[in-house]
């Protein structure tokens, strides 16, 4: 086993899964591991598997948890890295106090553990080691179950008082949608995996055809996955086209109208959904982004995350380097 204090750890805390690496100094990923995420056992259950999933990553690294200079967490929910607690994490099991996880990681693993949100690292990450390494200034956009955004201005993250970034809740529609924050007209109300799934079951119960959910079901899955979508997408589903694109054309109004405020260099799609339809759905958003664009003459670049899903881990290990 070795002892480089060099090698770093990044946990990436999602709603269904749990992913961790080991980083060394020039940020190569050295082993990883995954696991779903407990569905009960409240933050403490969620805790020991978080530690769990570190110490297989580690395992594979051939390093020690205790030698690491230290294990980064990107977290959903209200994270206060300062207090080292989580509170409000939505789609985790009986997570609305807050919970001492940094502390709760220390004396399962042994080494400094540092807090960050989870979209934020991932933007971090996306701006440093991945597609955004070129620009200055950039927004990333996280398309999964929810919409989440981050910005980057003149190098550096913009948080504004703490809840920047939130691009799914810009309005696309005036007394839109009913989005799942309770608004209406929401980009994510469109756009969401989550509310793509309430709005297709919906359509069935009013009759429409799918295979969306046969898909599902041949899979043992009980929500429709980034995977399930593409799959259908490739099948020429017609309620699957047809709700990928108001999703689409719901992208080009509610980011074009965030780079005509901010005026970026540059447009990341992450997130499951971004990540998994990669280039040629980029390319669909930024053709959806033109029309709304009022500096039509000078588009900012639109590229997929190029971290893929390890974006988020690879983040999270960052906030380790000190
Ligand atoms: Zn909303």
């Amino acid at each position: 086993m070795s002892t480089d204090t060099k090698m770093r750890g990044g946990i990436d805390l999602g709603g269904t899964k749990i992913e961790a690496i080991i980083v060394d100094e020039r940020n190569e990923v050295r082993g990883s591991g995954r696991e779903p995420t407990p569905t009960d056992g409240g933050p403490a259950g969620v805790a020991a598997q978080m530690a769990k999933v570190l110490k297989e990553a580690a395992a594979a690294a051939e390093v020690e948890p205790a030698s690491l200079a230290g294990v980064g967490v990107g977290s959903p929910g209200d994270v206060n890295d300062e207090a080292g607690t989580v509170a409000n994490a939505g789609n985790l099991p009986d997570w609305t106090d807050a919970f001492s996880l940094a502390a709760s990681l220390k004396d399962a693993l042994g080494c400094p553990v540092h807090l960050g949100n989870d979209v934020q690292v991932a933007t971090r990450a996306e701006a440093e080691l991945g597609a955004g390494t070129d620009f200055s200034s950039l927004i990333m956009v996280a398309w999964g179950t929810g919409i989440g955004g981050g910005i980057v201005l003149d190098g550096r993250p913009w948080l504004g008082r703490g809840a920047a970034g939130e691009i799914g809740h810009t309005v696309v529609k005036d007394g839109g949608a009913h989005c799942r924050c309770g608004r209406r007209g929401c980009l994510e109300a469109y756009a969401g995996r989550g509310s793509m799934e309430d709005r297709a079951r919906r359509e069935v119960a009013k009759g429409a055809q799918t295979d969306l959910f046969t898909i599902m079901e041949q899979r043992g899955r009980t929500r429709l996955t980034s995977s399930i979508w593409a799959h259908a997408l490739e099948r020429g589903d017609h309620l699957a086209h047809e709700l990928i694109d108001r999703a689409v054309n719901a992208l080009g109004v509610g980011i074009a109208s965030a780079v005509n405020l901010l005026d970026v260099e540059a447009v990341i799609i992450g997130g499951g959904l971004g990540v998994r339809f990669g280039q040629p759905m980029a390319e669909r958003i930024e053709a959806a982004m033109k029309p709304h664009l009022f500096n039509d003459f000078r588009p900012p670049a639109v590229r997929v995350a190029g971290l893929g899903d390890l974006g988020g881990a690879m983040g999270a290990a960052l906030l380790a380097t000190g």
